[in-house]
């Protein structure tokens, strides 16, 4: 039984090297037990934002360089990745990277092996819970995580985050290469991962699945936020229709 995390990004600046921010002056509230979605265009910023958070900006060669990211009002230290654990962020990264010579249930056990996770029989209750959620993966339990569609591995990706136990869950483009069939799975299970308790932020290029999940939406550009409001507001603007949804 978790409680969700609420997050606060602050005027936030990020720096790679010496190239130009990738990120400026980012404010961002998602309030606990939501699901916020962060929309738009390649290099806008949205991957480093969800680094900042998971506390993995520092393996990419990143900096925060001002401004502050807090869950539930505690400050994360964004060098230091166990700060985000503690506070149950998890990230389920872009392209998947399931370990694809260990079998599924091994690849959920790797998602257990954090501070907050479960131990024993409760990992095993966890192990289950993923099955319930995902009974592809019962199914395949036993097979080598390479030989999975791309779905079902889109769905083992997120079945390790959710054994580590997170509060917030940081998903970034679920859906990319992934059949439309798929997509709608992909959707329907963030409302119920939502509805089980996580906060969620979820990175989409995919702006009509994103605006379809989200309770909210903020629209990056350049690095900076150009639009934020209720998901079912921004879905009937005319920019965010022309430029995201592929609408004249
Ligand atoms: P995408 O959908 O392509 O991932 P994005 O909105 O997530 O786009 P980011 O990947 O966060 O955008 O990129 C923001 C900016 O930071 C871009 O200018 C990009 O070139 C730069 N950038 C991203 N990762 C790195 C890195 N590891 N080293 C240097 N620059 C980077």
């Amino acid at each position: 039984p978790t409680t969700p995390a609420g997050l606060r990004v602050d005027r936030l600046d990020i720096r790679y090297g010496r190239a130009l921010p990738a990120v400026r002056q980012v404010c961002l509230h998602v309030e606990p037990g939501s699901v916020a979605a962060l929309l738009g265009a390649n290099g806008a910023g949205k991957s480093t934002l969800l680094r900042a958070v998971s506390g993995t900006l520092p393996l990419h060669g990143g900096a925060v360089t001002g401004g502050t990211v807090e869950v539930d009002g505690r400050p994360l230290d964004w060098r230091d990745a166990a700060s985000t654990v503690a506070a149950g962020v998890v990230q389920v990264p872009e392209g998947r990277r399931v370990f694809p010579a260990l079998s599924v249930a091994d690849n959920l056990d790797a998602g257990a092996l954090g501070p907050r996770s479960p131990r024993g029989a409760r990992r095993r209750a966890a192990r289950d819970e993923v099955y319930d959620l995902f009974p592809v993966l019962a199914r395949r339990r036993g097979q080598p995580a390479g030989t999975l569609s791309g779905g079902e591995q889109q769905m083992l990706a997120i079945g390790r985050a959710l054994m580590a136990a997170p509060r917030l869950l940081l998903l970034d483009e679920p859906s990319l290469g992934l059949a439309p069939r798929v997509v709608q799975t992909v959707a329907e299970v963030i409302r119920q991962i939502n509805r089980s308790g996580v906060t969620v932020v979820l990175v989409e290029q995919n702006a009509a699945l994103a605006l379809g999940v989200a309770d909210h939406a903020h629209v990056l550009d350049l690095g900076r936020v150009r639009l934020s409001g209720a998901a079912a507001q921004l879905a009937t603007s005319d920019e965010v229709r022309r430029l995201y949804l592929g609408e004249a």
